[in-house]
């Protein structure tokens, strides 16, 4: 493991890196905030280009997760992990095992998870080098395990929500169309579909969109075409920055709402979408199911409390958008800006990292 620092300009308390040619890790953690608490968040791994891609997505994923985290009431600050795949060939169990030694290096002021590309099993090889770590399998005495379907849920409830004040009425006979039948994009057809929705899908894996057209009858259309079908409610639940002036030119949906982070390119397009009269349901508060089950799995909490908390989800969704509504303000500005309210007023007690 190399280099740590703490950026000077970023708005970020510390950057980290981690490069460990044994195994190819080459990792970045980002702790946004603790002054809430230690700072959660998921660990992507994906493939990008170039190392600094990977810092400017985990620098924005971690700013994310400290406003979603204290908007849901959580005594969590924000931060992300982001692992660059590495080309060829690679033991993926050492790999995950040298990315725990790094989050344990950070002495618990971060808690990593699962996040796009990362799975149960890898959290398990995390959890055999550090205690800092939720997304563990639960022997059900307490919550745990995958957090996507607690996301889903939290998506799907905040989606029927914005339907009944957007366009008025139940989703049963809407048109939904999701990108990316992942591990939250499936779940959420499955609870659209039990609620009378009809489907449109896409995703970069044919066998997936095709597995959501055999369980839930979804019609496939190509990637490039789902943000502008013809359908009620366009939900992204695949990678950010999806809505930007040019897809939102073309959009028919009058309701956005969906699981992925970052969905606005720049926050601008949240004001570009409520001109054309589409309500936004912020991603990272209707998203927060996840990181509700993650942190109840830290304190030992029941399913139960997770369930009740995750239900409140469209409450606050209900609030942003009404306070949107009376300001003509774009309901991320809205988001943001209570967020930052929270975390302001937890600022004295801030824990400084070490
Ligand atoms: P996932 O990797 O399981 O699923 C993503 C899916 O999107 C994959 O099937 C992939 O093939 C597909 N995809 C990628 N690019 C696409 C494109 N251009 N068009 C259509 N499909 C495309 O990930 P996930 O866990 O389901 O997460 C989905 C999103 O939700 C991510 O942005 C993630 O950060 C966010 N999120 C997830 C959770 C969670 O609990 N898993 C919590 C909060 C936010």
């Amino acid at each position: 493991m190399t280099e740590t620092f703490t950026t000077g300009n970023a708005p970020a308390e510390k950057v980290s890196f981690f490069d460990d040619p044994a195994t190819g890790l080459r990792a970045i953690i980002v702790i946004h905030s603790t002054a809430l608490g230690p700072a959660a968040g998921g660990c992507r791994f994906w493939s990008y280009a170039q190392k600094d891609d990977a810092v400017a997505d985990a620098l924005r994923l971690a700013e994310g997760m400290t406003y979603k985290n204290a908007l849901a009431g959580l005594p969590f600050g924000g931060g992300k992990a982001v692992i660059m795949r590495p080309e060829g060939e690679f033991d993926r169990e050492a790999l995950f095992k040298a990315f725990g030694r790094a989050v344990d290096s950070l002495s618990g002021n971060y808690i990593t998870a699962e996040d796009v590309g990362t799975h149960v099993s890898d959290m398990q090889a995390v959890r055999s080098v550090t205690r800092h770590v939720a997304g563990l399998p639960s022997d059900g005495s307490h919550a745990g395990g995958d957090p996507s379907p607690w996301t889903a849920l939290g998506v799907f409830l905040s989606l029927r929500h914005a339907v009944e004040r957007r366009l008025g009425g139940k989703l049963a006979g809407r048109t939904v169309a999701v990108q990316g039948v992942g591990n939250v994009g499936m779940e959420l057809c499955r609870l659209l579909h039990q609620d009378g929705a009809q489907l449109v899908v896409a995703d970069g894996s044919a066998e997936r969109a095709a597995k959501a057209a055999h369980l839930y009858g979804a019609v496939v259309v190509a990637p490039d075409e789902l943000l502008s079908a013809d359908v009620d409610v366009v939900a992204p639940c695949a990678l950010g920055a999806v809505l930007n002036e040019r897809s939102i030119e073309s959009l028919k949906a009058k309701v956005v709402c969906g699981a992925a982070n970052n969905q606005l390119a720049v926050p601008e397009d949240g004001r570009r979408l409520a001109a054309r009269g589409i309500l936004y349901a912020p991603d990272y508060l209707v998203n927060a199911g996840g990181i509700i089950n993650v942190v109840a799995e830290k304190m030992g909490e029941a399913s139960a409390a997770v369930d009740e908390r995750v239900r409140r989800i469209p409450e606050r969704l209900a609030a942003v958008l009404d306070a949107a509504e009376a300001s003509g303000e774009g309901p991320n500005f809205v988001a943001d800006a209570m967020a930052r309210a929270i975390v302001a007023e937890a600022r004295p007690q801030a824990r400084r990292v070490a």
